[in-house]
């Protein structure tokens, strides 16, 4: 079956995102050098982040909670508000950073959107999600946009259940194997991957040759991927 809807991620997908967590997070190895090194803080911010994934979901909000969590942990209480504060603030930045597309981008969007039906389909804080969305100027390209909690076979099933497209002519493209690719080759359908410049420790995934798999390096490959399919 020949490929009639696109699935897009879009953190590290359609824009940058992972490089500001990352000097957010070198920020906050520094904020606590006095407390503990840096390869703890990494350790202890990760388990955090594994713990409260289920109560606060992906985003900002949920990384500036276990930032303050974790510093509160490994200074025993001694860090000061001041210094709290200053995570507080990082997080804010971090919300207000404005949307910087990736390479090739809006040319191929904008191409693929009149031959193909596209889907965005993002995890994330949903105010920060719909304002990344607004403000990429991409919006009016896209057929159907999904923000959701957690990308696993089951939500990708029940959004092209939703909106009726069979999985074997749907692919997803995206940065995550575990988030953007797997689950959709579980459920039938295909994956483009474009990996980013730096993975998520949460996102780490390996993927087995498939046959309805493939790699690119950057989105200008898609439109040759799709039309070879
Ligand atoms: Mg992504």
């Amino acid at each position: 079956m020949t490929i009639d809807t696109v699935g897009f991620d879009a953190d590290d997908t359609l824009w940058h995102n992972e490089r500001y967590f990352h000097v957010a997070q070198q920020r906050f190895h520094d904020l606590l050098a006095e407390f503990a090194e840096p390869h703890t803080t990494e350790e202890v911010l990760l388990q955090a982040e594994r713990r409260n994934l289920m109560l606060f979901g992906y985003g900002v909000k949920g990384f500036v909670l276990s930032m303050i969590e974790t510093a509160i942990e490994l200074s025993d209480g001694a860090i000061p508000a001041s210094q709290l504060q200053l995570i507080i603030e990082q997080g804010k930045e971090l919300l207000a950073h404005p949307v910087e597309l990736l390479p090739y981008v809006p040319e191929v969007i904008g191409e693929l959107a009149s031959t193909h039906r596209l889907v965005l389909i993002t995890k994330g804080d949903l105010t920060h999600q719909e304002t990344k969305i607004a403000t990429s100027g991409l919006a009016d390209l896209f057929w159907q946009i999904e923000v959701v909690n957690e990308k696993d076979p089951a939500t990708y099933s029940r959004i092209l259940g939703r909106h009726s497209i069979d999985p074997s002519s749907f692919v997803m493209v995206g940065n995550s194997l575990r988030s953007d690719i797997l689950p959709v080759l579980d459920i039938g359908g295909r994956g483009v991957h474009v990996p980013y410049e730096i993975t998520w420790s949460m996102e780490l995934a390996v993927a087995e040759d498939h046959h309805d798999f493939v790699s690119i390096a950057d989105l200008s490959e898609l439109p040759e991927v799709l039309a070879r399919w």
